[in-house]
């Protein structure tokens, strides 16, 4: 047999096997066998230097035109598989719009977080501002400027986190106030303002007590605010909050940055008033502190205490959460067990 034929042979064979070829190895196995280093269409030109002068070339041409040929043809198989691979690969990713889906979990917000803006909520209605404050704070806004020097025995109702001498995690809200008032300008119009914030006490937490907690803080201060003002604010708050038939009652109490001072107390939500386990049988509930602001306090901000007064309050919104929903627990808050915020979706 010449080289010539053993070539049409080879070809014959070639174009017999690569129609049949069906994935990617088995083509470059069959590209190695018959054009590698090592394959057929070598082990026959290994013949070509028996040949004449003359003959080589045109073997040569020969062989050129097979690899040619062979090549173009591999290439086109080459697509052709992967193009199988790709119909194949849709095909099985059809969507079954007969499947359940994933459930998509959605989230609330946080108890503390509604109670909070719903509080924002009624005193934007009034025409209050919302100011923002430092969870840390210096020793003189926390204290000393809500008339609490140092030594004073009342500091020890508010043992708090001290980063440094004079820095420290704050104990209330009310630093919101002095650093609010510093900058009001009073020839522009009253003060009002809440500033609801987290603030820190050094407590053990229980069912009742926590080292962290929340409050919502108030100021309005201008000419001629009366103690009367203060009980209309809080009546409206109470009665937006817990319903329109709550009473609200002012008892004598003693903060160091009001004077006078009281706690507020609404008739019971659950009882009416008759008596229950939620009042403690007394038909009040005790629901924030609040007072007219000390002369002290508006002339530490350089406000004319003759001049102008005002008054103040702060409540929790720990403290109002539990009363509503009948929360036992302030820890409960604060665990991140999801199953707490789900129940007030
Ligand atoms: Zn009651």
């Amino acid at each position: 047999m010449t080289l010539q034929e053993k070539i049409a042979d080879l070809r014959t064979s070639a174009l017999e096997k690569l129609p049949k070829i069906a994935d990617e190895k088995t083509l470059n196995d069959f590209r190695v066998s018959v054009l590698g280093k090592k394959g057929k269409l070598t082990d026959i030109l290994k013949g070509m230097k028996d040949l004449s002068n003359e003959e080589r070339p045109k073997l040569g041409a020969l062989a050129n035109e097979f690899r040619d040929e062979i090549t173009s043809l591999l290439e086109s198989k080459k697509s052709e598989i992967e193009a199988l691979i790709i119909a194949k690969k849709l095909e099985n990713e059809t969507l079954d719009v007969t499947l359940p889906g994933k459930k998509v979990t959605k989230g609330n917000r946080h108890i503390l977080t509604q109670t909070t803006e719903e509080i924002e909520d009624i005193f934007l209605g009034m025409g209050y501002q919302i100011v923002d404050g430092y969870e840390v704070e210096t020793d003189y806004y926390n204290f000393e400027r809500m008339n609490l020097p140092k030594d004073h025995p009342a500091r020890d109702m508010q043992d708090t986190f001290y980063i440094t001498s004079d820095i420290l995690l704050r104990t209330h809200t009310s630093p919101v106030q002095a650093r609010t008032m510093d900058a009001h300008d009073f020839t522009k119009g009253p003060l009002k303002m809440i500033s609801p914030g987290r603030v820190y006490r050094r407590d053990t937490d229980d069912a009742t007590h926590s080292h962290q907690f929340h409050q919502i803080e108030g100021l309005v201060i201008d000419e001629n605010i009366a103690m009367s003002d203060l009980k209309g604010t809080l009546d409206t708050l109470v009665k937006k909050m817990f319903g329109a038939e709550r009473k609200i009652r002012l008892r004598p109490s003693y903060f160091p940055f009001t004077e006078p001072s009281v706690e507020a107390d609404i008739s019971c939500f659950k009882c009416g008033g008759k008596g229950c386990n939620v009042c403690k049988m007394t038909g009040w509930i005790e629901v924030l502190g609040a007072g007219m602001v000390h002369p002290n306090v508006l002339e530490m901000a350089g406000i004319d205490s003759k001049k102008y007064s005002g008054f103040a309050f702060g409540l929790g919104q720990e403290r109002i959460a539990m009363l509503r929903y009948g929360i036992n627990d302030i820890r409960g808050f604060y665990l991140g067990d999801a199953r707490m915020s789900e129940q007030f979706k």
